[in-house]
């Protein structure tokens, strides 16, 4: 059995290997329904939450992220209109972050229904940015931070340098407003206390949401069952220690009730919170583990470390995600006092023991 699924093992999924069907949903609780649409990325799902809802007097739904704005997921979404709603609207389109998956269709379906948007601010400030500018996630800032980096490759850096328009192409529009989610908040759905959980590392500012009516929580992307939370550093904030935010973010979860029904944005409904949250502490002490062994035997750029952390081969598309996590492992040992780093002739981080 592989480490994963021995540790999808301790976890419990109420509704076994069951899933959504295509364009339909399944009914998790009262007024709580599961939608999972199709990304054509390696991750290849996206799991979409339509909570029950009454605002302002007028009954309706409140749908919990939007897929990516491609003519599959809008057809689903056309077959979920038709099919799931009861015959009501979509009265407000909450997003927990601001990735192409989750918010690219935010601005179709808010105008479609003429329904709000509510998200933290600093998600929706950086997706209305990026979905403007013209090199998001490429361009010579990028290359040349990878470089920094130890990537070297002439051809690598050149598509790297080339690559236009990686968000807006999957997020072409944000609504021109918005309502802003702040941890701590309580959202009122269908009559129902939610709880904002804000969370760092992964997103600017990722918004988890917990009923304890229900029991529910909403975790987006920060607490997978069988997958581990990309968290990585880019050139916009090049010196962020993103993986020790990470790891407090998920910390936070840890009052929440033993068996809380746990709702993530891919993978299967859950339980056992408190195992996920341990397992995911564990892993990444001993991806950390590993990265001080490399630099004991020599001085290491993030580059260096991608075998060490990824033990498969990687494209050039998984290579920069994966160079952004090993920034990340590199970071937290720094701030943490483990390593030292110099940046050597060529410009290139390198980090060794701290004496
Ligand atoms: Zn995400």
């Amino acid at each position: 059995m592989s480490v994963s699924a021995e540790l999808e093992r301790a976890l419990d999924y109420p509704l076994g290997d069951e899933l959504p069907p295509q364009g339909g949903a399944i009914e998790l609780a009262p007024g709580i329904k599961w939608l999972r649409m199709r990304l054509p990325f390696a991750l290849d799902h996206i799991n979409l939450w339509l909570l029950r809802d009454r605002i302002d007097g007028r009954e309706g739904w409140t749908a919990v992220d939007c897929c990516i704005d491609r003519p599959e997921p809008r057809a689903d979404w056309e077959q979920v209109f038709a099919t799931q709603l009861d015959g009501l609207p979509i009265l407000r389109v909450l997003v927990t972050h601001m990735h192409p998956d989750h918010v690219g269709l935010a601005h179709w379906l808010c105008e479609r229904w003429n329904a709000p948007l509510w998200m933290s601010g600093t998600d929706y400030q950086t997706a209305r940015y990026a979905c403007q500018v013209v090199n998001s996630f490429g361009g010579e800032r990028l290359a040349d931070y990878f470089q920094s980096h130890g990537m070297s490759n002439p051809a690598d850096l050149e598509e790297i340098r080339n690559r236009k328009s990686y968000y807006r192409n999957l997020v072409p529009a944000l609504p021109p407003s918005y309502a802003r989610l702040l941890h701590g908040d309580t959202v009122t759905i269908g009559g129902q206390a939610w709880r904002c959980i804000a969370g760092y590392g992964h997103a600017p500012e990722h918004m988890a949401l917990y009923c304890e009516q229900l029991n529910v929580l909403i975790s987006g992307d920060m607490v997978l069952p069988r997958i581990s939370t990309n968290v990585s550093v880019y050139e916009m904030e090049p010196e962020a220690d993103a993986l020790t935010l990470f790891l407090d973010s998920i910390d936070r979860f840890k009052p929440l009730p033993s068996d809380v029904l746990v709702l993530p944005s891919h993978g299967k409904p859950f339980r056992g919170l408190h195992t996920r949250i341990q397992q995911l502490h564990d892993h990444h002490r001993d991806r950390l583990d590993e990265v001080m062994a490399a630099a004991r035997e020599q001085p290491v750029c993030a580059y260096d470390i991608l075998p060490v952390l990824f033990k498969r081969p990687l494209d050039l598309h998984q290579t920069t995600f994966a160079l952004g996590e090993a920034v990340a492992h590199l970071h937290r040992l720094w701030y943490g006092a483990k390593l030292r780093r110099t940046r050597d002739d060529a410009g290139v981080w390198r980090f060794a023991p701290a004496p």
